[in-house]
């Protein structure tokens, strides 16, 4: 049996945007985020050579300083024919300009070098680690993902990252494409299709009431 969440958790993200959507996620469950950032707990170095362990590392070292329940996440773009790159380096390919359409040139690229260009050469998919954390060592651990195809050019404006390249399976709007609802809007509005969405949806069975 998976441990509950209750009361006050620390959220381990510097990043207002993720702690916004976080809060709006777990707000209905009676669990109240703070932040990382909000608690100048300093950042871990991401040593892990998967989401989940990068995960893991941060919630752990949140739930330590703070001595509170910690949430963490970490999450990617894996392609198959690149070996499943960029992966846990998805947000560093992007360097501190975070230049998206640079970098889903980048992509483009290689894809290219590889002679991928139809659609099955093409196959791609966004993983979501999230991780639990107790002061007293407890872990949980739950993953998402979204398979689809890299489309080019990148197509829409909305999301962030590498949406308008992805076109999830099933559907004929790349992520770029997409409101915010329709990508990650969870039962009963939405349909939970996002990575996150996904990972949130198992965290939530498990360990929130
Ligand atoms: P994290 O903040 O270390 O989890 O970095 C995640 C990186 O993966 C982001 O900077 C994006 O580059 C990419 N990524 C993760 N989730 C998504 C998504 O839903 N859409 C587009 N890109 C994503």
């Amino acid at each position: 049996m998976a441990r509950k969440l209750s009361g006050r958790v620390v959220v381990a993200t510097h990043n207002p945007g993720k702690l916004r959507e976080l809060r709006e996620l777990l707000s209905p469950y009676g669990v109240e985020a703070v932040s990382a950032g909000e608690l100048n707990l300093p950042e871990p170095e991401e040593t892990g050579t998967t989401f989940a362990e990068n995960a893991r590392i941060k919630a752990r070292a949140a739930a330590q300083a703070a001595q509170l329940p910690a949430f963490a996440d970490d999450s990617g773009l894996t392609v198959e024919v690149l070996g499943g790159a960029p992966g846990i380096h998805s947000a560093r390919l992007a360097g501190p300009d975070k230049d998206f359409a640079r970098t889903m040139r980048v992509i483009e690229e290689k894809l290219a070098a590889a002679g991928a260009m139809k659609p099955e050469q093409r196959r791609a998919a966004f993983v979501s680690a999230l991780a639990l954390a107790w002061p007293d060592g407890h872990e949980e651990q739950f993953e998402g993902r979204v398979d689809g195809t890299l489309v080019w050019p990148p197509r829409g404006t909305q999301g962030f990252g590498y949406d308008p390249m992805f076109l999830p399976d099933g559907h004929a709007r790349t992520f770029g494409e997409m409101s915010a609802e329709e990508k990650h809007g969870l039962p009963p509005r939405g349909k939970g299709l996002s990575h996150r969405a996904r990972a949130f949806l198992a965290l939530a069975a498990a360990c929130l009431q």
